[in-house]
């Protein structure tokens, strides 16, 4: 694609970025064919060909419009367009260049203001995120159908204290985040008893923060830096001490990942950053690399696997849960369209009800055809929003495994 950046911003490191993300689209439109908002909507400007050229005029003409914004708003940031895109276009580094740019240069209504300030305060705040959850519960009967779905169920961690470990057979930073240890602490305490049963001992943070991914994909590039760099902060002292950073939350993990380019102009830090990046694993990988035998810990066997974009597209890991299932004796029933987002999307749900609740839907439909007894996945906001629409249990794979007997 012909590109004519304005020579100022050519001379920055986002429109040196930007300019090659641009030229490497040859706009075949391969990439409408598995996007879910251009099947829902048929509108070439909610498909990925369609925001590139948009993020392109905007660029060029330095002007951030009204339609560029309402656009990109709606895109999932679900990165199926880069796994479908024959030409390697990294989207997602586009988009959130657009976004970024947006933002700064796009003033928000007082209501979209509200709510993303808002969301930025509470979400990456275990403490407050908690409050209003416990909060909602209590207005459960005056919340519309749709808030009280996305409620998450009230959750308690384990009082499980792993045994002290001589010999240890390997150490892990096993990292909560911030939504799943108020929503589903169970995942985690699942897997630390996996782990010490394999003799892996297991680090945690009391006060490891966000991962910065909220900020990031709402265009907050300022606010998802200096979350970005406390986090670090936090982890870097006990970085040397461990063989790998566990993440279950793959929408954490894509995130953390990516530190060492979205840190790389950070200084002195960019170097900790890729060190960090360099050993975030997603649970899938790491128990893949384990090895050993798994076995099921639920009666119900047929299981519906639903990959988490962000396992999928964002980190390319997709693979593991259902090789880790089968192993442990569970039957993965037949699902369709198993490359499209499920709607959660982070804060997707809360920005575009809509079409959140309609994919969710969708979703739901294509993994039910079999009447499964389970449905798995491998991210918090996904096995949240899937939760609220299911009639089966939605649970994390990872808590489909049987704990073995310590040394067993
Ligand atoms: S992003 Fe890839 S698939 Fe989509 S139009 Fe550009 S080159 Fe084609
Ligand atoms: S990230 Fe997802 S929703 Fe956005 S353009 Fe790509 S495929 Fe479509």
């Amino acid at each position: 694609m012909q590109t004519s950046l304005p020579e100022t911003y050519l001379a920055t490191p986002e429109g040196q970025r930007a300019e090659s993300v641009l030229r490497s689209c040859v706009h075949c439109g391969f990439c409408n064919a598995t996007c879910p908002t251009y099947q829902l909507l048929g509108d070439e400007l909610d498909g990925p060909r369609g925001r590139i050229y948009l993020i392109k005029e905007m660029l060029e003409q330095d002007a951030a419009s009204d339609v560029t914004g309402r656009h990109l708003d709606r895109c999932l940031t679900c990165r199926a367009c880069e796994t479908t895109c024959p030409s390697g276009v990294a989207y997602g580094e586009l988009l959130e260049i657009g976004r970024n740019y947006l933002e700064a240069n796009r003033p928000r209504s007082f209501r979209e203001r509200f709510l993303r300030r808002w969301l930025l305060r509470v979400v990456p705040n275990p403490g407050a995120f908690a409050f209003w959850s416990s909060l909602g519960r209590l207005a459960k009967p005056f919340l519309s159908a749709r808030l009280r779905r996305q409620l998450p169920a009230r959750a308690r961690r384990s009082s499980f204290v792993a045994p002290e470990i001589e010999n240890p057979a390997g150490t892990v930073l096993l990292l909560d985040g911030c939504v799943q240890r108020t929503a589903t602490p169970a995942v985690n305490d699942t897997l630390e008893r996996l782990l010490a049963a394999r003799q892996i001992r297991v680090l945690r943070l009391k006060d490891e923060g966000c991962c910065g991914g909220l900020a990031l994909h709402l265009g907050e590039e300022a606010a998802a830096l200096a979350t970005m760099t406390a986090g670090l902060d936090r982890i870097v002292p006990v970085l040397d001490q461990v063989d790998a950073v566990i993440s279950t939350a793959s929408g954490c993990g894509v995130t953390l990942k990516d530190y060492g380019r979205l840190l790389a102009q950070d200084g002195a830090r960019s170097r900790q950053a890729q060190a960090l990046a360099d050993k975030i694993m997603d649970v899938g990988e790491y128990l893949t690399a384990l090895g050993g035998d798994w076995s099921r810990a639920s009666e119900s066997t047929r299981v519906a696997l639903h990959l988490p974009c962000t396992l999928q597209h964002g980190q390319r890991q997709g693979s593991h849960p259902s090789v880790l299932l089968e192993a442990a004796g569970y039957e993965l029933v037949a699902t369709r369209d198993d490359h499209l987002c499920c709607g959660s999307a982070g804060s997707y749900a809360l920005l575009q009800p809509e079409l959140s609740e309609t994919l969710g839907e969708n979703k739901l439909a294509a993994l039910s055809g079999e009447d499964p007894d389970v449905i798995a996945t491998a991210n918090v906001g996904c096995q949240m929003h899937l939760g609220g629409l299911a009639g089966v249990p939605v649970r994390h794979w990872v808590e489909l495994l049987a704990v073995p007997e310590a040394g067993g």
